[in-house]
C-alpha cells in the first residue's frame, strides 16, 4: 500500500513537520494505524521499534489535541528512553501545533513534574510507576484522558509493570480510545486486552516487512572485548562503501567513532542530544559518501 502523508487526513502542520523530517511516505504500520485511530477505534499493533509506530500513533493523538487545561492522552512506556524518545518525537512532530508535552519516569524529583502538570499538560508520556504515583499523589488528572496509549507492552510485563499499567487503564474514563503496541503477544497481554480495550482492531507487520528484500542480515557472536577488533576486521574484508553503526549509549556512539578513526576509518557520531543543526554537518557528508562511517 503506497499513501502518502497527504491523503491521511492528518494538520496541514503535522504534515509540515513531518516532511521537515524527510519523512516522505508513511511507512507500512503507519498506513494501517492512523486511519483506525482517526476512526477513535481501539486497537493492537504488533510491531518492533523501527516499524515507524511512534509516529503512528503520535500523529492520530496529535491531530486531535485541542489545547485545553486537561491531559487529553496519556502514553506508557517501559523506560525512561523510550519515555523521552517517545515524548522527543511528539514535541518535533507537533512543533507548529503549540502542544504541550511532558515526560515523566522515576529516579527524577517530583516537583518540576508536578509544577508542569500544574501549570497544564496536553500529552503525558511516562514509566507506569511514576504515572501511578502521580496519580496516586492527585498531581495527574486522569479523568479527561481520550486516548492512552500502551507502547511496548511485553516489556512493561517482563519488567513487573503490569499491575500499575491495570491501576492506570481503571482510573482513566471507560469511554477513552486505547491503542496496545508489543512485539509479542503473551497470554496477559491478551488478557489485558480482553478487559481494558473495545472491540480492538489488529494490525502486525510482520518481520519481512520491517526491512527491504535487498538487505543481507548476519549477525556474529563475540566477546565484549573483541568488538571493536571484530569491527575493524569487517572494514578490511568487505567492500564496504558506506555504513550506519547502531550504539546503545550516546557515550558509546562517540567512543566507537574514536576508535574507528583510530583506526583510519573515517567515521562520525551522532545521537539524540544533538538537535538538527549540530546535525547537520554530520549527516550531509555521509549522505554525500565523504563520511564513511555514521554511528
Ligand atoms: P520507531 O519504530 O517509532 O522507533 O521509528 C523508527 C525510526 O523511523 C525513527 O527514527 C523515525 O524517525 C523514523 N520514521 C518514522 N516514520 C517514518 C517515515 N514515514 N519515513 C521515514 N522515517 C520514519
Amino acid at each position: 500500500m503506497t499513501t502518502d502523508f497527504t491523503s491521511l487526513n492528518l494538520r496541514e502542520e503535522l504534515v509540515q513537520a513531518i516532511t521537515g523530517l524527510g519523512y516522505s511516505e508513511p511507512t507500512p504500520i503507519q498506513s494501517a494505524i492512523i486511519p483506525i485511530m482517526l476512526s477513535g477505534a481501539d486497537v493492537i499493533g504488533q510491531a518492533q521499534t523501527g516499524t515507524g509506530k511512534t509516529a503512528a500513533f503520535a500523529l492520530p493523538i496529535l491531530r486531535n489535541l485541542t489545547p485545553q487545561r486537561y491531559v487529553q492522552a496519556l502514553i506508557l512506556a517501559p523506560t525512561r528512553e523510550l519515555a523521552l524518545q517517545v515524548a522527543d518525537s511528539m514535541i518535533v512532530y507537533g512543533k507548529h501545533l503549540g502542544v504541550r508535552i511532558l515526560a515523566v519516569y522515576g529516579g527524577q524529583p517530583y516537583g518540576p513534574q508536578i509544577s508542569r502538570l500544574n501549570r497544564g499538560v496536553d500529552v503525558v508520556v511516562g514509566t507506569p510507576g511514576r504515572l501511578l504515583d502521580l496519580i496516586e499523589r492527585n498531581a495527574l488528572n486522569t479523568k479527561h484522558v481520550r486516548t492512552l496509549v500502551l507502547d511496548e507492552a511485553d516489556e512493561m510485563l517482563n519488567m513487573g509493570f503490569m499491575e500499575d499499567v491495570e491501576k492506570i487503564l481503571s482510573e482513566t474514563p471507560s469511554e477513552r480510545q486505547t491503542a496496545l503496541f508489543s512485539a509479542t503477544m503473551p497470554p496477559r497481554i491478551r488478557s489485558l486486552a480482553n478487559r481494558f480495550m473495545r472491540d480492538p482492531q489488529h494490525v502486525n507487520i510482520k518481520r519481512d516487512t520491517l526491512t527491504l528484500a535487498s538487505t543481507e542480515q548476519r549477525y556474529y557472536l563475540v566477546h565484549e572485548t573483541d568488538k571493536t577488533n571484530a569491527l575493524t576486521r569487517l572494514f578490511e574484508i568487505e567492500p564496504i562503501k558506506s555504513a550506519l553503526i547502531f550504539a546503545r549509549t550516546r557515550a558509546e556512539t562517540a567512543t566507537l567513532a574514536n576508535e574507528l578513526v583510530i583506526r583510519g576509518i573515517p567515521a562520525e557520531s551522532i545521537h539524540g542530544d544533538m538537535d538538527q543543526k549540530a546535525r547537520q554537518p554530520v549527516l550531509n557528508p555521509f549522505r554525500s559518501n565523504q563520511l564513511k562511517v555514521l554511528v
